[in-house]
């Protein structure tokens, strides 16, 4: 065998190390019909080792990157950051397990966006303020909901455009849209995203922001899991979706300190039939005494508006190759979305 064959094999091996190519295959077990993934598997694969986390979790992480979660929950904390996963995280003989689903299609893509997206250029945003017109959305003597979302919607509009993006409001007054007008509006704007923005009503003391975005493929979404969800159809933008939420959900919630409810799956017809990366975003609860009446206050409509806007930037850098050309937000986060993982793809599953 030649010297340069002998070189080219080096090269070849150390290529495969480097991409990860060579790692061993995730083991899997059943539960309930799913297909989990050994947790311990998974944070060694990340490079992630035990750390001391939130009360009850169990904590691995990284540099300044800690994921912690609660045996038997769908709670999935990044540093301080709630999602909720399609299924609850299992325990068997000590060990704690995540669904397959959960870590194709959260966990992966929330650690490293930039791996898991095929995402084009973002040009656009369309915003689309819920409601309007003879629907109200929710009411209560501190706010109106479609005011709120409007008026949040074009503080958003005027910060975009500032940052170099083109905006397309499904709504800009007081009057109603079918939800089909708004995600055909959405649909036909190439190179662009989808926020609809929302405001919340429950008991009084509910409280806090929470983020919607398209419950993946095969599941439901924790509203309605009841049935076998093997016909319910993601769509394509699985992982910019969730990186879309997860750069405007953890945005707002350091920006208002409001209580996060986490970024949450659906099936909501908004969401459903999109074909551009989308999230349905609720600002906080308009039933809420204090919640509500911050919530119909201007200030509190800038301070959601600008971080709102700070998150979309933040989604264009991370996850798009080309930024918006008079894009003149710096960078933010540089280098802090890396984990030490090596490469490029998950190791494939082996059932154990
Ligand atoms: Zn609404």
């Amino acid at each position: 065998m030649s010297s340069c064959l002998f070189r080219c094999l080096f090269v070849l091996l150390l290529l495969l190390s480097a991409a990860g190519g060579a790692a061993e295959p995730f083991r899997t077990t059943e539960f309930g019909g799913e297909e989990y993934v050994a947790l311990k598997d998974l944070w060694r694969w990340y490079g992630f080792s035990p750390r001391k986390g939130r009360e009850g979790c169990v904590a691995y992480g990284a540099g300044n990157r800690t994921v912690s979660v609660m045996p038997r929950r769908q709670d999935f904390y990044v540093n301080s950051y709630r999602y909720i996963l399609s299924f609850p995280v299992q325990e068997l003989a000590g060990q704690l397990y995540i669904s397959s689903v959960d870590v194709h299609k959260l966990v992966d893509p929330v650690l490293r966006p930039k791996f898991s997206t095929s995402a084009g250029s973002l040009r656009t945003v369309v915003l689309d303020p819920g409601h309007g017109g003879h629907d109200a959305g929710a009411t209560s003597s501190y706010a109106r909901e479609k005011d709120c979302n409007l008026a949040v919607a074009k503080r958003l509009r005027a910060k975009l455009l500032k940052l170099g993006f083109k905006v397309v409001m499904t709504r800009d007054g007081d009057y109603f849209l079918t939800l089909q007008q708004r995600v055909a509006i959405a649909n036909k704007t190439p190179d662009s995203i989808f926020v609809s923005i929302h405001h919340n009503s429950g008991r009084s003391g509910a409280e806090g922001i929470e983020t919607f975005t398209l419950a993946p493929h095969g599941t439901t979404g924790p509203f309605a899991r009841t049935r076998r969800t093997e016909e319910l159809s993601g769509n394509n933008q699985d992982s910019e979706n969730i990186a879309l939420a997860t750069a405007v959900h953890s945005r707002t919630i350091k920006a208002t300190k409001a209580v996060d409810r986490g970024i949450q799956r659906a099936r909501f017809s908004v969401l459903c039939t999109i074909v551009r990366p989308a999230i349905l975003f609720e600002g906080g609860f308009v039933s809420n005494p204090e919640e509500g009446r911050r919530i119909s206050s201007a200030a509190y409509q800038e301070l959601l508006a600008e971080a709102l806007a700070q998150g979309i930037v933040s989604y264009s850098c991370i996850v798009c190759r080309k930024r918006p050309g008079a894009l003149n937000a710096p960078p933010p986060g540089k280098g802090r979305l890396r984990t030490s993982a090596p490469g490029s793809h998950l190791p494939s599953l082996r059932k154990s």
